[in-house]
């Protein structure tokens, strides 16, 4: 049984009393149109805690203005359903005025390395608008863990950094990419893509791999990642965004081949027509 709760007052209401019953919390935010990305995230929340909290909430604050924020999805009633197939207690689901009632004034901004480039410049107030709602979140459930997917994988290093910096209590647990046979990652926004949209997103992950490969078997990375952008543009993609090489723990540029010690991390964001899809994956020196 899945319990829905609206307000913030009702929420602390009921997990208070599972806390005074020595229940450990597992908190997995999300906007909502769920699919089985969401769902790992889900099992990993149920496999280690007592109590699961799922909060559903477009959140306006990291959509900009010419963004998708009207015509997100949002099957509340299918949502639901799948909630209640991976045995979660308790839906958090708040009106926008819940989270932000009028006069609301406060944002979370971290200013740092990791917000200094790849969606941070495509996206200038995206990280503000998680950090804040994030934050919103986490005092409102207080939960001992909470779960957030590498599929968004700098702002999985923003919610760890601000976790950190403000000395929250809780427990940052990363969840691997859900991804269907093709490696195409798990998206809401994949429910957007025509059947010819869909051939030509399913080759981002393929040629990310490729990229990898080559770096790994010892090509430049200027020319691997330039070939790998042209192969994008190839395939079908309309603009690239970036294709770039990070250190997976600061996401500081890495353009030449590193120790074995050091973790890279191969980062994309490129549409296809309007669309915009984002991926990344390890790569190992
Ligand atoms: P969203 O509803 O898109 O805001 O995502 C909510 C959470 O689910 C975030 O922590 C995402 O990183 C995570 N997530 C989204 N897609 C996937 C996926 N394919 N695999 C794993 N986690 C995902």
């Amino acid at each position: 049984m899945t319990h829905i709760i609206r307000t913030i007052s009702e929420l602390r209401s009921v997990l208070h009393t599972e806390r005074s019953h020595h229940k450990t919390i597992g908190f997995v935010p999300t906007m909502g149109a769920l699919h089985e990305g969401h769902g790992a995230l889900m099992t990993e929340a149920r496999q280690n805690n007592d109590c699961v909290v799922v909060s559903i909430f477009v959140n306006p604050k990291q959509f900009a203005p010419h963004e998708d924020l009207d015509q997100y999805p949002r099957p509340i009633e299918s949502d639901i359903a799948f909630l209640k197939k991976h045995h979660v207690n308790y839906l958090f689901l708040p009106s926008p005025d819940e989270i932000y009632p009028q006069g609301f004034a406060t944002t979370i901004s971290i200013k740092g390395s990791i917000t200094q480039d790849l969606e941070a410049t495509y996206r200038p107030h995206f990280f503000d608008g998680v950090a804040t709602i994030v934050t919103k979140l986490l005092i409102a459930v207080s939960p001992d863990t909470a779960y957030f997917g590498e599929k968004d994988y700098q702002q999985l290093c923003v919610i760890q950094q601000m976790t950190m910096d403000l000395g929250l209590p809780t427990k940052i647990q990363s969840v691997p990419t859900i991804r269907e046979a093709s490696g195409l990652a798990l998206s809401s926004r994949n429910r957007y893509l025509s059947s010819d949209q869909l051939k030509i997103a399913q080759k981002l992950n393929v040629i990310l791999q490729d990229i990898a490969q080559n770096i790994g078997h010892g090509q430049s990375i200027t020319s691997a990642i330039n070939a790998g952008k042209d192969h994008l543009m190839e395939a079908g993609f309309t603009k690239i965004d970036y294709v770039s090489l990070r250190d997976s723990q600061t996401l500081s540029e890495i353009s030449e081949p590193q120790p074995k010690t050091i973790e890279g991390r191969l980062l994309a964001a490129a549409y296809i027509d309007h669309i915009r899809l984002i991926d990344n994956i390890a790569v190992r020196f």
